[in-house]
């Protein structure tokens, strides 16, 4: 790719500062300081917005959707871990995928879910240049989640729910813990923990993301 070679000297420079600028805004956690070190933010752009890859900012990608704000993937990436490891993840949402390559750094297996066909296949592109093996995708309404796959003791919404979809609860693992936007046009970051008992739901600060839609495009 092009685009990989063109800003790649300056690239890793960047990400540095990208990195320590995430310090100073709070994310704590080193492994997944160390996975936005380590994924090229640019690559995931058209060439014109390259240059702002690692701006603190959400940059259009094709058909309409957006890649989140470093800031925002990192502070998700936090809370899913909750400092821990994790097994299965599952994402809904996969976009143009920095968000996808940056779960596949700290967990053993991510599925991925999009229902945009085309973005599908350029976030597959993608995992093909950086050579990730642990990454799968599904094209299908992510409100489902993956039954044949689950319990996932991680699951990552990237789109704004209304709610949270039942079928997510369900597959969550005991110990499992879910980070989704809920809300329509402006949304509330809700982390979900199952226990034994109950799911205990915490809101944190509000967020901006595109729609989760349903059916497939
Ligand atoms: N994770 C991306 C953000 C993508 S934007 C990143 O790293 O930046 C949100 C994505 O959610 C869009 O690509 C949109 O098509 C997708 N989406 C919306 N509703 C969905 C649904 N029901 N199932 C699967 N994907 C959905």
């Amino acid at each position: 790719m092009s685009n990989v070679v063109g800003i790649g000297m300056t690239s890793e420079r960047t990400r540095m500062r990208m990195v320590t600028r995430l310090r100073e805004q709070g994310i704590k956690d080193e492994v997944v300081l160390a996975a936005m070190q380590e994924v090229p933010r640019h690559i995931f752009l058209d060439e014109a917005l390259a240059v702002r890859a690692y701006e603190d900012v959400s940059l259009p990608i094709r058909h309409n959707q957006t890649i989140s704000q470093p800031f925002v993937v990192a502070r998700m990436t936090e809370l899913l871990r909750g400092g821990g490891a994790l097994n299965k993840v599952l994402e809904i949402g996969t976009g143009c995928g920095y968000q996808t390559s940056i779960l596949s750094r700290v967990a053993k297996e991510v599925y991925s879910v999009e229902r945009i066909a085309p973005l599908l296949e350029i976030a597959k592109g993608h995992f093909r240049t950086l050579k990730l093996k642990n990454v799968k995708v599904k094209k299908a309404d992510g409100s489902f989640g993956i039954p044949e796959i689950a319990p996932f003791d991680g699951i990552m919404v990237t789109c704004g729910a209304t709610h949270i979809p039942e079928d997510l609860l369900r597959q969550l693992s005991v110990g499992g813990r879910m980070v989704i936007p809920v809300g329509t046009e402006n949304q509330v970051l809700t982390l979900v923990e199952r226990t034994e008992t109950e799911y205990r739901k915490t809101e944190l600060e509000a967020v901006k993301f595109v729609p989760l839609l349903g059916g497939v495009a």
